[in-house]
């Protein structure tokens, strides 16, 4: 697709951010072009329009810029994937390993039901262990996870792997 060379340069990579060593994909430059913005929110939705899918699950911070549009396109619910204690309702939670520690992910109970068809989005997949836990978190309520989206993939961590059989779709992979 046309669309996706120009998402790609869009995403500006920032060396040694947050720590030293880290090469750090950078989303926000893509939201400043309006045409590569409204291209991946686009390249998503004909994706996943007609899909049945009446949930899109965005993680906790940047599938919170790229979840919502994509929902209100195919006309389903957004449900956030939120840090710990962020939630004022009753959560149910799942813990995930980091590449150093561990961290929590919380999601409302009364927000989806058994039997509904979700989509999970996040910016992007690295080792898998976010998206993973997202699964987690909506099969243990009953809900069919139909696919996780990212804009970007870093292969090299095997996050597709970490997700088995789950289908991962991404826009960009980035070496
Ligand atoms: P994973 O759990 O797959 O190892 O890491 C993915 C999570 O870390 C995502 O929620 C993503 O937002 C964040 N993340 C890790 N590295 C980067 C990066 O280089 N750029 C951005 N934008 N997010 C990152």
């Amino acid at each position: 697709d046309p669309r996706i060379s120009n998402i790609s340069s869009a995403i500006r990579v920032i060396p040694d951010f947050p720590k030293p060593g880290i090469i750090f994909q950078d989303i926000t430059t893509l939201l400043l072009d309006t045409k590569a913005f409204r291209d991946t929110i686009d390249l998503f939705v004909e994706r996943y329009r007609g899909k049945d899918i009446s949930v899109v699950a965005g993680i906790e911070a940047r599938g919170f810029i790229f979840g919502p549009p994509i929902a209100l396109a195919i006309g389903a619910k957004f449900v956030p994937m939120r840090k710990p204690n962020k939630l004022p309702g009753e959560v149910l939670s799942e813990e995930y390993s980091l590449e150093y520690g561990k961290d929590t992910m919380e999601m409302h109970v009364d927000a989806v039901k058994a039997g509904e068809r979700a989509l999970i989005i996040d910016d992007l997949v690295a080792t898998g262990g976010t998206l993973s836990a997202a699964i987690r978190l909506l099969e243990r309520v009953g809900v069919h996870v139909v696919e996780c989206a990212c804009v970007i993939e870093l292969p090299e961590l095997k996050g597709r792997e970490r997700l088995g059989e789950k289908p991962l779709f991404v826009l960009v992979s980035s070496t």
